[in-house]
């Protein structure tokens, strides 16, 4: 059997050391590439944020918080037809229901269950009156169970405070509905 010969090896495996590489090496060209990238990404524009200080647009899609909302007069929209709780996937819904004096009917309970609620949209989709929406909140949590359990009047609450911001989002979006 014939023994390798060792500079056929190396030039065979492209790892002979040429003047070229021992000439790299001693001007530390490798170091200064890599600090010139350094430098080009130091100075550039970032594409990350200081959240929360900074944010990112919101699509008027986005599926945050919901809100119960009210026509401009102050009534409550949502009519107690309860397709929204009927075609919820998590069943998060829970509705309860009454006839007003006036003979209309309103919802006397309407509740979601954030521990189940995965976002779907469904309930918004369904809603014939928007009544219920999704918002583009999303900074909220619960530390124990029922922090995440919202009543009637905390989702009215939501829609009181964020009525431009949901009509907003509605109109942005409405030529696409
Ligand atoms: S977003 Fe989906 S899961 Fe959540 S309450 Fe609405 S229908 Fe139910
Ligand atoms: S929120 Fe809309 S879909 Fe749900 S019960 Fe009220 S009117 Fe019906």
């Amino acid at each position: 059997m014939s023994t390798p010969n060792p500079s056929s090896v190396a030039a065979s495996s492209g790892s002979s050391f040429s003047l070229k590489d021992f000439l790299s090496s001693l001007m530390l060209s490798e170091l200064f590439k890599g600090l010139a990238l350094t430098g080009k990404y130091a100075f550039s524009s970032k594409i990350t944020l200081e959240y929360p200080e900074e944010k990112t647009p919101l699509s008027p899609r986005f599926r945050g918080l919901h809100a119960l909302r009210r026509y401009d007069n102050g009534e409550e929209r949502c009519i107690a037809c309860k397709l929204c709780e009927a075609v919820c996937p998590a069943m998060a819904i829970t509705i309860e229901s009454d006839v007003r004096a006036d003979g209309s009917r309103r919802t006397t309970r309407y509740d979601i269950d954030y521990n189940k609620c995965i976002y779907c949209g469904f309930c918004e989709e369904s809603c014939p009156v928007d009544s219920i929406v999704e918002t583009g909140i999303f900074e909220y949590h619960g530390e124990a169970p029922g922090d995440l359990y919202f009543t009637k009047d905390m989702l009215l609450a939501v829609g009181d405070r964020y009525e431009n911001q949901i009509a907003a989002a509605r109109a942005a979006d409405a030529k696409f509905r």
